[in-house]
């Protein structure tokens, strides 16, 4: 017998899973060595733990950035965010196609899935929904795992906005 005024309601989202991101389509691989590139260029003497992130742009153009940290912890800012606002600073009119996160330190261990925070996962959902376009996310973990997801609202359903 139903409750009145209750539903059951469910959330399902399809991803892929590669065992490493080495067989990846050439356009991923690309923004992987270019996130791996970027990782290495962090500024982590905090946590050491590097991060690097990447996006292709409808246009093409791809572009890099990778946490920036500070002394006042608050004030450091994460890869992913650090990228999207590059882009959104410099090529405001072009859409986002891809964005790749890879990372390394010892914050994490090797096996855990690397994923972003909360609050990248907000700044990426108002950029898909900015360019009414969906984004896809590729997620390599340090054991090279890979996960990619097929749009950034999958990262966060009920996220704060439109
Ligand atoms: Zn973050």
């Amino acid at each position: 017998m139903p409750v009145e005024g209750f539903m059951q309601k469910s959330f399902h989202f399809d991803y892929e899973l590669h065992s490493t991101w080495e067989n990846l389509a050439e356009s991923d691989l690309q923004l992987v060595h270019l996130a791996y590139e970027a990782m290495d260029l962090a500024y982590a003497p905090y946590s050491e733990f590097k991060v690097g992130a990447a996006v292709r742009l409808s246009n093409g153009l791809t572009l890099k950035g990778n946490n920036q940290e500070n002394i006042a912890y608050p004030s450091g800012l994460c890869a992913e965010r650090v990228v999207l606002f590059y882009a959104g600073a410099n090529y405001p009119t072009e859409s986002i196609e891809t964005i790749c996160v890879v990372a390394r330190g010892e914050l994490m261990p090797s096996e855990f899935l690397l994923s972003p925070c909360g609050s990248c996962r907000q700044v990426m959902l108002e950029t898909e929904n900015r360019q009414a376009k969906k984004i896809r996310v590729i997620l390599v973990n340090q054991d090279k795992r890979t996960m990619i997801l097929h749009s950034v609202n999958d990262l966060l359903p009920f996220g704060f906005g439109k």
